[in-house]
């Protein structure tokens, strides 16, 4: 067993498993994790069975939802010019959980607090949600704004004026020499190394708890290598063929040389995916078949999400082809080893896998989505037949036979055996490690919770504003699919080449993405026609009049929701104010926050036309997200001119500092 233990006494939580204190035991080796793979998933499959079987029809469950954000912590030095991610979360964690944890001794359910507050893969990471979901009071969306602002305020205060928390998704010196504050070294070549980085050093993986660091070294243990990834470089004027870093200078023995594509930014390790921030809202449905249908119909909107919030055009110093970290997160913790790859003949019990564990989701599971399944699934056939057996419907079972022909990837002692009837640990330890772009998450065992959808594509933005509005435009879409009984099927496939697209530079503009051409059904919910068509971001979002066809706009049709519900002015001003943002988003009259953040780079008079953003651009872009993001300036490029205020009882508990009660006072 290894001598790791978890030292960090904060509460950790991934998917709905650990709640509550650690009580875990040791982690395990890769070794003994892997000797038990087998019994975590024989279990992991009988706890859905027993989850299913007891919970398959909760009836009416009202409308919750939580959104998360990431957050970078941000050191600028003044003198140097030059910004750095601070290495500052065993410092903040213990202080932001401070209150949740007093509470969890108390044994108090439900505790007042504005935030709840997470770590993330990075120590220059944290992350937060509402310290309770909101509900679908409508009056509920005016308060997400207030308390995003809340929460941001929270760390701010916890640090020193040279510091800054800034929900921007790739920092974009990431993997340069020295970007943490304080520095740490890379050791490519100790053999004790987690991830033997040539840019990411293992002081910078989070380790107040022993989850991040197992993770992040039994991915790499499980492949038998490093993750490498090229990216595609911008190229300007003058950007050089070969990216000329002399990886040698980095310690690299020759492996990292050998990859590295001509024109392109070479990474190589699963820091430089999982140091990227991410926005994510997960959502309760009112029973097992509306999370069903509702996980189909946003399966569509992922790439359109993801191309609207597309915030990460920058790595390790350079430029880059892409404006969204997904491809890149997706590579950088791919497991899969050489046999399953298909780079070497299969051995006993070992399939090919088509993709990594983090990617995009590929399977409906409604009874109306099951005609669009047009991508081959790779299941684990055992388990499959057993789900099957339970009497749970071939649909479901493939989902859940897919997410299991996975192995864990991290075990504690304590946590081996366990009764199926009460845990679902073995269960949750699967699923919370398939990184897919919707999570369908079943209630868990102990809690009065019921079917969730977690929307994971999307990319922070700069400021509250914008978060709030994309986390309110897919809970308000939501709503608007179920009230006007839309349906965005399309075979599944286009979805995936959608996906493809969506991450390419300047996709919100120059991307055509499948979209169904009529998404209204008639009252016994047919639709006159079922064609598909490449439809612009703009014309799915604001419509479109042209002689091949008239469609109505996702804006316009949210708006057309709003209309039939009774809303006072201020929460109708406020709900108005985010789906203008969507709409100009969508049309290019404003930036996406990666064509914002290209455009700064183009325009700085340090820019050499060579692709690279050098500290002196690093340090002025993060100054002006820091900026942006505290109210102290305004870009009409990236913001709409009118940001209605917050409301007036929110203004003074932040200005007072009092942040409880948080639901109920930002009226
Ligand atoms: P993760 O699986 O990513 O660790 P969590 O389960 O901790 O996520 O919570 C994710 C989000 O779900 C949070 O924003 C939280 O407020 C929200 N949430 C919590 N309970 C519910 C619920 N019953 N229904 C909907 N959302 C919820
Ligand atoms: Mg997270
Ligand atoms: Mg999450």
């Amino acid at each position: 067993m290894s001598k790791t233990t978890t030292g960090f006494r904060g509460l950790f939580i991934s998917g709905d498993q650990e709640m509550g204190l650690l009580t875990e035991g040791e982690v395990l080796s890769w070794e003994e994790t892997r000797a038990h793979a087998k019994h975590v998933q024989q279990h992991g499959i009988q706890q859905f069975i027993n989850l299913y079987r007891n919970l398959k029809d909760r009836p009416n469950d009202e409308l919750k939802w939580g959104d998360e954000i990431e957050y970078i912590i941000v050191h600028f030095n003044e003198a140097q010019q030059r910004a750095q991610l601070a290495l500052r979360a065993h410092d903040l964690l213990p202080k932001l959980q401070q209150k949740e944890l007093e509470a969890e001794e108390k044994g108090e359910k439900n505790p007042d607090l504005p935030a709840l507050w997470r770590p993330e893969m990075a120590t220059y990471m944290v992350e937060s949600s509402p310290g309770r979901p909101f509900r679908c009071n409508f009056e509920d969306f005016t308060k997400v704004e207030g308390n995003m602002r809340a929460r941001r305020e929270e760390v701010q205060k916890l640090l020193m004026a040279n510091e800054a928390i800034l929900s921007v998704s790739a920092f974009p010196r990431l993997g340069c020499p020295g970007f943490t504050f304080p520095p740490a070294l890379t050791e490519p070549n100790n053999p004790n190394s987690i991830l033997r980085s040539l840019f990411f050093p293992d002081e910078a993986i989070f380790s107040g708890h022993s989850r991040m660091r197992t993770i992040l070294g039994n991915l790499c243990k499980r492949r038998g290598r490093k993750p490498f990834v090229n990216v595609p470089l911008f190229k300007d004027k003058n950007t050089s063929e070969n990216v000329e870093e002399d990886f040698a200078a980095l310690g690299d023995d020759g492996e990292v040389q050998a990859v590295a594509k001509a024109g392109h930014i070479v990474m190589d390790s699963c820091g430089h995916g999982m140091g990227c921030c991410c926005l994510q809202v997960t959502f309760q449905a009112r029973n097992l078949a509306e999370a069903r249908f509702l996980y189909d119909q946003l399966a569509i909107m992922c790439p359109f999400m993801m191309t609207l919030t597309a915030g990460a055009p920058m790595y390790q110093g350079y430029i880059s082809d892409v404006d969204c970290r997904w491809n890149i997160l997706a590579a950088c913790t791919d497991d899969r080893t050489e046999e399953e790859l298909g780079l070497k003949p299969l051995k006993d019990g070992f399939r090919l896998i088509p993709k990594s564990r983090y990617g995009s989701v590929d399977h409906y599971l409604s009874p109306e989505g099951d005609q669009y399944n047009d991508v081959p699934a790779v299941i684990n056939q055992e388990y499959f037949d057993k789900l099957v057996e339970a009497g749970i419907d071939a649909q479901l079972s493939k989902h859940i036979a897919k997410l299991f022909i996975r192995e864990p990837l991290i075990l504690y002692s304590e946590r081996i055996h366990q009764d199926d009837e009460k845990d679902s640990n073995h269960f949750e330890n699967i699923q919370s490690t398939n990184w897919q772009s919707l999570r369908f998450k079943p209630p868990p065992v102990d809690a009065d919770i019921g079917w969730r959808i977690e929307f994971r594509p999307m990319e922070t933005q700069i400021t509250d504003f914008e978060n709030a509005a994309f986390v309110i435009f897919v809970v308000l879409l939501t709503r608007t699919i179920v009230s006007l009984k839309l349906n965005l099927l399309v075979p599944m496939s286009m979805v995936e080449e959608n996906m493809a697209v969506a991450q390419q530079r300047n996709a919100v503009s120059e991307g055509r993405l499948w979209f169904r051409q009529q998404i209204l059904t008639g009252a016994d919910g047919s639709q006159q026609s079922n064609k598909i068509v490449q439809m612009t971001v703009n014309e799915v979002f604001n419509g479109k009049d042209a002689e091949e066809g008239h469609f109505e706009g996702l804006v316009p049709l949210v708006e057309h929701y709003l209309s039939s519900v009774d809303l006072d002015v201020h929460t109708r001003q406020t709900l108005q104010s985010y789906l203008h943002c969507i709409s100009k988003k969508a049309s290019g009259e404003l930036l996406t926050t990666a064509g914002w953040m290209r455009k700064f780079v183009l325009e700085h008079p340090d820019y050499k036309q060579d692709s690279r953003v050098s500290e002196i651009i690093n340090y002025d872009l993060m100054k002006r997200c820091r900026d942006l993001s505290q109210g102290l300036t305004h870009d009409a490029t990236l913001l709409p001119e009118f940001i209605p205020p917050l409301s007036l009882n929110c203004q003074e508990r932040l200005a007072s500092g009092d942040l409880s009660g948080m639901v109920d006072c930002f009226k």
